[in-house]
């Protein structure tokens, strides 16, 4: 069984597809950490993410093993991740890793539940569930300055005003690229988490998933 969750930033969709994966005892891909990952990479090479031969040779070594550090969760990398993602490359460079982890999930699992922004458009179009997780900007801002507030530790405050400027001009940018732009797939079940808390969510993506399976 393959889940595709895709949506944009501070969504709640990561949150939505890890515990679905626990759900459903599927293996767990956050696509999103892969593009942080080579902008990591490229920034600490001391490269700009809008250089494009720097971005596909961290793209060609990306090391999955470096996916889960704190370090990707920054803002400065995501603003990166986004301009390295509108890279064909860079997309191509890492279009099999994502094909691979959900056609032979790790831990033997019975399948996989991928989140990204092209996952039921590009990666796997063929998922038996796809779900689009949605919520108005100003409330995606909001949870996401709150989350940044509370992981600060030390340094400037966070601002909500830049926060909610950052994920417009991100939005912007993964709707509007050429190539895997953020869009539902045609077969997608919309899930809009504006107005609802995270456990009314879990359970409208549970309701949409065993809806899609049956
Ligand atoms: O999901 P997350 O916010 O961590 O993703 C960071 C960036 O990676 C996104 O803004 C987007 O540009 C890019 N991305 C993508 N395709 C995916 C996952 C993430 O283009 N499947």
């Amino acid at each position: 069984m393959i889940i595709a969750v895709d949506g944009p930033a501070a969504s709640g969709k990561g949150t939505l597809a890890r515990r679905l994966a626990e759900r459903y005892n599927l293996a767990y891909l956050d696509t999103g950490s892969l593009y942080r990952a080579v902008a990591l990479a490229v920034l600490q090479s001391g490269a700009e993410p809008s250089d494009p031969k720097a971005a596909l040779k961290a793209a060609e070594a990306l090391d999955l093993t470096t996916i889960d550090a704190p370090a990707i969760r920054g803002d400065d990398v995501a603003r990166g991740a986004s301009i390295v993602a509108a890279m064909a490359p860079v997309r191509l460079a890492i279009k099999d890793v994502q094909r691979h982890f959900a056609q032979a999930p790790p831990g033997s699992k019975p399948g996989a539940v991928l989140d990204g922004r092209d996952i039921g458009t590009v990666i796997c179009p063929d998922a038996d569930a796809k779900i689009f997780v949605d919520a108005d900007v100003n409330v995606r801002a909001r949870r996401r300055y709150l989350e940044l507030k509370t992981r600060k530790s030390g340094g400037a405050s966070p601002n909500e005003a830049e926060v909610l400027a950052d994920l417009i001009e991100r939005d912007a940018r993964d709707r509007g690229r050429a190539i895997s732009p953020l869009q539902p797939a045609e077969d997608a079940l919309l899930l809009d988490t504006s107005n609802l808390s995270i456990e009314a969510a879990f359970q409208a993506a549970c309701d949409l998933v065993d809806q899609a399976t049956v």
